[in-house]
């Protein structure tokens, strides 16, 4: 409903419902709308034609305000101007460490809409394109042609950065209207990515085949969500070579260079990462499924979503021993979760090693900004020692070395 409406005239979203890494809450960001979740009745307490202020900042909903809060919002929203037009003065700057560490900042993207500025946002690439978002806005199957001139928009728009497209990731709370919906009791653990793909290898099929002929010429990087074996990531990869066979066979262009991967967002996969690191091209780690299931806590749940910090040592640790794994073996790693996008757990994952995120296109400003004023070398080593020593929330303790080392967070 949320891609339903139009972009302009929505300045906020209000929820009943919701939680902070729910998908409704992702495409609010993506689209640099504030939103506000968990408000019982709260459709009740507003009427039409009311004024309301939303701070997404504060989670804070305001409803008829008086002329005072107006004066003071209409500071705070010119304070936020001021810190946008910081933002684009460091634009074509390089996200580069204060001690020399060029770190890469992508864009997380589903809609041609978050693409729009691409040129404007000064990001490396696209580190997650999730290829279901235009499927959810449609009231039918893409076929492989529609699927194609959309990739090949997706590719104009980046203008010759790299573009790393995930496949279709239905299921889930991700509906299709008109696809098959399994009645799982679990439906983020149920029959959804890829498992979807095992027993509906046409789906998947067709898509790599326009992802393939979308891309040629070009770089074709793709990747397979929800990976729990490696069998599955070479069920992929098997796909994806029958599709480059195909064209090759037709005759038609292929893209200049083709790289598979897997993202890291079931926990099993950890115990694989030996075997795993042999067959992929690049890993790139999703936070949210992945400590959700870590955790057992579901993302799209409010009541246990704040239980589990991801600044603690255990979600920090895992995070070090897949950095320290692919380091080792050469593997080209990313973070594309939205735990990147804030800049202080984005400044915990430098420290544990991740040098390449992937964040909601109004999070690169501020990632740019913090990148550019830590020194790398004493933050992994106070990292190092925090995470060995320390138990509990450790956000509190990565704040003041923020503030006491100038960090802008
Ligand atoms: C993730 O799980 O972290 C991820 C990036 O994928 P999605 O949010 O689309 O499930
Ligand atoms: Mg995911």
């Amino acid at each position: 409903q949320l891609l339903d409406y139009h972009r302009g005239p929505l300045k906020a979203v209000v929820l009943e419902e919701g939680a902070p890494h729910s998908h409704v809450a992702i495409v609010a960001r993506a689209l640099d709308v504030p939103i506000v979740g968990q408000l019982r009745d709260v459709a009740q307490r507003i009427e039409p034609g009311d004024l309301v202020i939303v701070d997404g900042d504060h989670a804070q909903v305001l409803v008829r305000p008086s002329e005072d809060v107006r004066h003071i919002y209409r500071r705070s929203l010119l304070a936020r101007d001021a810190r946008r037009a910081r933002y684009v003065a460091v634009r074509h700057l390089p996200p580069t460490t204060r001690d020399g560490v060029r770190v890469s900042i992508n864009v997380n993207a589903g809609l041609l809409v978050d693409l729009q500025n691409f040129a404007e946002l000064g990001a490396d690439g696209v580190g997650l394109y999730r290829t279901e978002v235009p499927f959810m806005m449609r009231t039918d199957l893409p076929d492989v042609d529609s699927q194609r001139e959309l990739y090949e928009a997706v590719i104009a728009a980046v203008e010759g950065k790299p573009v790393i497209f995930r496949t279709l990731d239905i299921g889930g709370d991700k509906v299709l209207p008109y696809w098959e919906q399994a009645e799982d009791e679990n439906p983020a653990m149920g029959w959804r990515a890829i498992r979807v793909a095992f027993d509906r290898p046409a789906l998947l099929r067709q898509q790599l085949q326009a992802l393939v002929q979308a891309t040629a010429g070009h770089e074709l990087s793709v990747m397979f969500p929800m990976i729990a074996t490696c069998e599955e990531f070479r069920f992929g990869r098997r796909l994806l070579d029958q599709a480059l066979a195909r064209e090759r066979r037709c005759g038609r262009p292929l893209p200049t260079r083709v790289r598979c991967g897997a993202m890291l967002e079931v926990p099993a996969l950890l115990y694989q990462l030996e075997p795993l690191l042999a067959d992929i091209d690049f890993l790139s780690v999703g936070t949210n499924d992945l400590f959700q299931f870590l955790f057992a806590s579901d993302r799209g749940s409010y009541r246990v979503s704040h239980h589990y910090d991801v600044l603690s040592p255990v979600p920090l640790t895992v995070l070090r021993t897949v950095a320290e794994h692919c380091r080792q073996r050469g593997v080209p790693l990313g973070l594309c979760g939205e735990m990147a996008g804030q800049p202080l757990d984005a400044m915990a994952l430098l420290g544990v090693g991740f040098e390449d995120l992937s964040v909601a296109p109004p999070a690169v400003g501020p990632l740019k900004e913090m990148v550019r004023s830590l020194a790398l070398t004493p933050l992994k080593q106070f990292l190092d020692q925090l995470t060995s020593r320390q138990h509990g929330n450790l956000r509190p303790i990565l704040r003041a070395y923020a503030r006491d080392h100038d960090i802008v967070i």
